[in-house]
C-alpha cells in the first residue's frame, strides 16, 4: 500500500513540474514576441533627496503586459530571460529606450534629473556592454554622470573578480554605479571599495523593519556608516511609511525610494510633475 502512496505523489509531483516547466516554456517564447509586439514598457519611479525633498533621479523598471496573463513581475521574466540570449536583447532595448526618454524629458521640463537602470549580471558578460552604454550616451545626449547602472549585491558577489573588470570599464565611460538591493550578499568591505562603485542601495528588507525593530535600525544604521565611511551615497529602498522616512533622515540616509514618496509610473504621468515636487514630509 505503501507503494501505490509513494508513486501516486510522484505523480503528483511530477504533473506539478510539468505544468511549472510548460508554462516557463511558453513564457518563454511569448516574451521573444513581447519586445516586437510593443508589451514591454518601463515605469518610472522616483528617487528623492533627504536634504531637499526634491526628485533627484528616477528608476526605469521595466513592465510586461502580457496578453493573457495581464502584467507579469520582472522578478519572474527577467530570471527567464537570464536563461538565455534574452537578456542582453531586452537589457540593450532598456538601455537605449530609457536613455531617449530621459533625454527628451530633461530637455522638454528643462529638469537636471538622473536615470537609474538595472543591470543583469549576465549583461556583464556582455561584450557588447559597454559599446551599447556608450552609443546610447552619445546617440541621445544623456551626459554620463546623469546614468547610473545598478547590479545586485548577490550577482556581483557571485563573480567579483570578472565583475570588478567589466564595472571598471562602464566607470571609464563615466557612468555612475550602484550596488542593488545591499545586505542580502555577503560583501565584504574590502571588496566594496575595490569595486569602485558610487552609491549603495539598502534592500528593502531592512528599511521594511525600521521603526518596528531594533535590530533592522542597528543593520541600517551601520550600513550607513561603513557606506559613508568609503564615500558612498546611500539610498533607502521601500520606503512607505512617514515613520520610516523620519527615521532615516535622522540616521543622515542621503536618499530615498519607496510607495510614500511615489510609486512607479508611466512617463507621462511622472515627467510633467518632477520640477514642481517637493517631498516636506522628511
Ligand atoms: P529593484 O531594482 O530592487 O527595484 C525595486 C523594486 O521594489 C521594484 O519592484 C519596485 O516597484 C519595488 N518597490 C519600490 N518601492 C517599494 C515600496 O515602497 N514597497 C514595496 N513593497 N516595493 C517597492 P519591481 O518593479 O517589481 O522590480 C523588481 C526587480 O526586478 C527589481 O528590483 C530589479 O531587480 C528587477 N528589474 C526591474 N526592471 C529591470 C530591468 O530593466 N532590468 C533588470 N536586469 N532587472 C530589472
Ligand atoms: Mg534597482
Ligand atoms: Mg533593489
Ligand atoms: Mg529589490
Amino acid at each position: 500500500q505503501a507503494k501505490t502512496l509513494g508513486r501516486g505523489r510522484h505523480e503528483f509531483f511530477d504533473v506539478e513540474l510539468r505544468e511549472r516547466m510548460q508554462r516557463r516554456l511558453r513564457l518563454e517564447q511569448d516574451l521573444r514576441d513581447a519586445l516586437p509586439n510593443e508589451q514591454l514598457w518601463t515605469a518610472y519611479q522616483p528617487v528623492v533627496d533627504l536634504q531637499t525633498g526634491r526628485m533627484v533621479a528616477v528608476e526605469a523598471l521595466m513592465r510586461w503586459n502580457h496578453p493573457q496573463h495581464g502584467a507579469i513581475s520582472p522578478v519572474e521574466f527577467i530570471s527567464l530571460a537570464e536563461e538565455s540570449d534574452l537578456i542582453n536583447v531586452i537589457g540593450t532595448h532598456m538601455l537605449r529606450s530609457t536613455t531617449r526618454e530621459l533625454a527628451a524629458r530633461r530637455a522638454e521640463h528643462d529638469i537636471d534629473i538622473h536615470l537609474k537602470v538595472n543591470l543583469s549580471v549576465r549583461q556583464l558578460d556582455d561584450p557588447q556592454l559597454v559599446p551599447v552604454v556608450q552609443d546610447a550616451l552619445a546617440t541621445t545626449g544623456l551626459p554620463a554622470n546623469a546614468l547610473c547602472l545598478e547590479v545586485t549585491e548577490s550577482a556581483l558577489m557571485r563573480d567579483h573578480v570578472a565583475a570588478a573588470e567589466i564595472l571598471s570599464s562602464l566607470r571609464d565611460v563615466g557612468v555612475r554605479l550602484a550596488i542593488d538591493d545591499f545586505g542580502t550578499g555577503y560583501s565584504s568591505l574590502a571588496q566594496l571599495q575595490r569595486l569602485t562603485l558610487d552609491t549603495l542601495k539598502i534592500d528593502r528588507s531592512f528599511i521594511t523593519g525600521i521603526g518596528t525593530s531594533r535590530d533592522a535600525e542597528a543593520i541600517v544604521t551601520s550600513i550607513i556608516a561603513m557606506a559613508h565611511a568609503v564615500d558612498l551615497t546611500v539610498i533607502a529602498e521601500g520606503v512607505e511609511t512617514q515613520d520610516q522616512l523620519e527615521i532615516l533622515h535622522d540616521l543622515g540616509c542621503d536618499q530615498a525610494q519607496g510607495f510614500y514618496l511615489g510609486r512607479p509610473s508611466p512617463a507621462h504621468d511622472l515627467f510633467p510633475n518632477v520640477a514642481s515636487f517637493r517631498c516636506h514630509k522628511a
